[in-house]
Formats: C-alpha cells, sequence, structure tokens
C-alpha cells in the first residue's frame, strides 16, 4: 500500500480504519453526565507547529475533557510554585487505579505523580490564591482559551455539578490529602477547582491546538507566547509518558511510543516533540479508562507518521 505522505490524508486514513472499532468500550458510568453519551463516536485532530492542521470524523463536537486537564493545571502550577511543587508531588508511575486510595495512605500523603487523582488534588490546591477556588477556575479556563485559539472553550457545569454530587472517592482522598497537612487550603476548595477542570469542555481541534506547546518546547508556536520553560516542558512530557495512562501507562508507551494523556471523557491528547499535538475522541474506555478506539488510533498514526519519541 502507498504510505499516505500528507498529513490529511494519514488522518482521513486512521479515520476510516477505526470505523470498525467504533463502539468498542465502556462510557465513564461512573459520573452520571457521562453516562449518557453515545459510544459510538469518533474523533481526531492534529495541529502541527508549521501551522497546518488536519481533522475528521467527530472533530468539532465537543467533550469532557476530564483528566486531560491536569497536563494544564500542573504547567500553571510550575509556573507559579517552580520545582517547590515537587515536595508535595512525586513523579513516578503508580502501577495503581487513577483514583487509589491505599497508595495514598502507604505514601504518607504525598502522591506518586500529578497525573492521578491525589496529585491532581494538591495541584488544584497549589492553584488556589487570594481568588479563590474562582480565581483558580478563571486561570485554567483563560488558559485553554488562550491555547486553543478559541474563547467558546468553556466548562459543562451539568458535568461538573454531577462529579462534585457523586465524586465521594476524590473527596476522600482530598480529606486524607488535608489530614496529612498536603492540602493548604480548605478541602472544598480543592474539589470545586479539580471538579471545574475536568468539566472543561473542548472539541479535538481545539484539544490539539491546545497541546502544541508541550511539542514546542514550551512556546505556543501561533501565537509566539511563551507557555513554560524548554526545560518544563520536557518534564512535562516525561510524566505523561510515564504516568499520562495510570496503570496503563506501559501498554500505551508500547503500543503508541509518544508522551499521552487519557481522560474519561474518552479523549486523548497525545504530543509528538517537534512535529505537532494529536487529540483523539471516542467514548468507550478500557477497565484503566482510557478511550479504546482513541489508543487504536494513535497506535495506528504512530505508525503511519513514523512519530514516537524512541
Ligand atoms: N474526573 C475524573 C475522576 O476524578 C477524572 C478521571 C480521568 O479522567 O481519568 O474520576
Amino acid at each position: 500500500m502507498r504510505r499516505p505522505q500528507d498529513i490529511d490524508d494519514i488522518v482521513a486514513l486512521v479515520c476510516r480504519d477505526m470505523q470498525r472499532h467504533i463502539g468498542r468500550g465502556r462510557v465513564a458510568d461512573y459520573i452520571p453526565a457521562l453516562a449518557r453519551i453515545d459510544p459510538r463516536q469518533f474523533g481526531i485532530a492534529v495541529a502541527l507547529i508549521d501551522g497546518r492542521a488536519a481533522a475528521a470524523g467527530d472533530a468539532d463536537t465537543a467533550f469532557s475533557v476530564q483528566s486531560i486537564s491536569k497536563v494544564f493545571t500542573l504547567t500553571l502550577a510550575l509556573e507559579k510554585l517552580g520545582d517547590g511543587l515537587w515536595k508535595r508531588v512525586g513523579r513516578e508511575p503508580s502501577g495503581s487505579a487513577f483514583n487509589s486510595i491505599v497508595q495514598l495512605e502507604s505514601e504518607r500523603g504525598i502522591p506518586r505523580n500529578p497525573l492521578i487523582n491525589a496529585g491532581a488534588l494538591v495541584v488544584a490546591d497549589a492553584l488556589l490564591g487570594e481568588g479563590g477556588p474562582e480565581g483558580a477556575i478563571a486561570a485554567i479556563v483563560g488558559l485553554l482559551r488562550r491555547l486553543a485559539g478559541d474563547a467558546r472553550v468553556s466548562i459543562d457545569e451539568e458535568v461538573a455539578a454531577s462529579e462534585g454530587e457523586t465524586g465521594f472517592r476524590n473527596a476522600s482522598l482530598a480529606n486524607f490529602l488535608r489530614a496529612s497537612g498536603n492540602l493548604r487550603g480548605a478541602v472544598a476548595d480543592g474539589l470545586q477547582v479539580y471538579v471545574h477542570q475536568c468539566a472543561l469542555s473542548m472539541n479535538c481541534r481545539q484539544l490539539a491546538r491546545a497541546g502544541l506547546y508541550l511539542a514546542n518546547q514550551g512556546v505556543d508556536p501561533l501565537s509566539g507566547a511563551e507557555v513554560t520553560t524548554p526545560l518544563r516542558a520536557r518534564r512535562i512530557n516525561a510524566i505523561m509518558m510515564t504516568c499520562g495512562h495510570y496503570d496503563a501507562s506501559g501498554d500505551f508507551a508500547f503500543r503508541v511510543g509518544l508522551p499521552g494523556k487519557s481522560g474519561v471523557g474518552g479523549g486523548i491528547l497525545a504530543i509528538a516533540p517537534r512535529h505537532g499535538a494529536v487529540a483523539v475522541w471516542s467514548p468507550g474506555l478500557s477497565p484503566q479508562g482510557s478511550s479504546l478506539v482513541g489508543v487504536l488510533a494513535l497506535q495506528r498514526l504512530a505508525s503511519l507518521t513514523g512519530w514516537s519519541v524512541f
């Protein structure tokens, strides 16, 4: 078969190849507002650092980014606290479920990494300032709007409320962190920031565009804005590579070979350093909480483009 050269051809081919898989996996029914999503959807978008972009399928349908937001809050927290953040959260893969309680207790309230829920709650707490949770949430939404180049990026308040009402495990983690002295603000404030960042609603095109700074040493190549330093961009990529899919991070590295972050809304953001960023979305999940068809699509895309950090 002819190897497609053009990014538009590659993205179209990946989308066509995924049609026979669409609908596989289970939607995240532990968050009631996500349980209603039709799993028979698939979108893909690629943004390249030279400004080209390609998309196919349901790339314009907004979905709940969920834990993909942890990449962006980590970026903000590193800008705010610098290396001091690493006193409060580690950077080792967890090998455990994203919401593990037992690991947090055995490690005395210092979460393994910023991409599991406990670590993201510490990061959310670190973003609290004089503006309280509303100020932190506004900073997160503002960053995503600038990065996506799209003022329509917003929070789905229904999803935020749904997770706020039913997120008992996250509340347990936050309380344990507070008891360990690793949340500085009120438990309710950290949780409020966390459920709102998870409820950010974006489509594949916006998300791929928003991730471009991570493919370009911390600089948004389209606006020229310095989002983070080259060293931090490299480190965020390293954490995505080792921790971005929880206890399936090794399998994602094996199959795709690129830094990535999953969300239980069915989205995945993957970074191809020096090339671009890719967002895929399909709501059916693996038991570890990654989009089943999304991983297959990224595997196919990586093989067609040759993109890999290895
Ligand atoms: N809001 C979800 C939770 O805390 C995020 C998990 C994910 O997207 O992986 O359960």
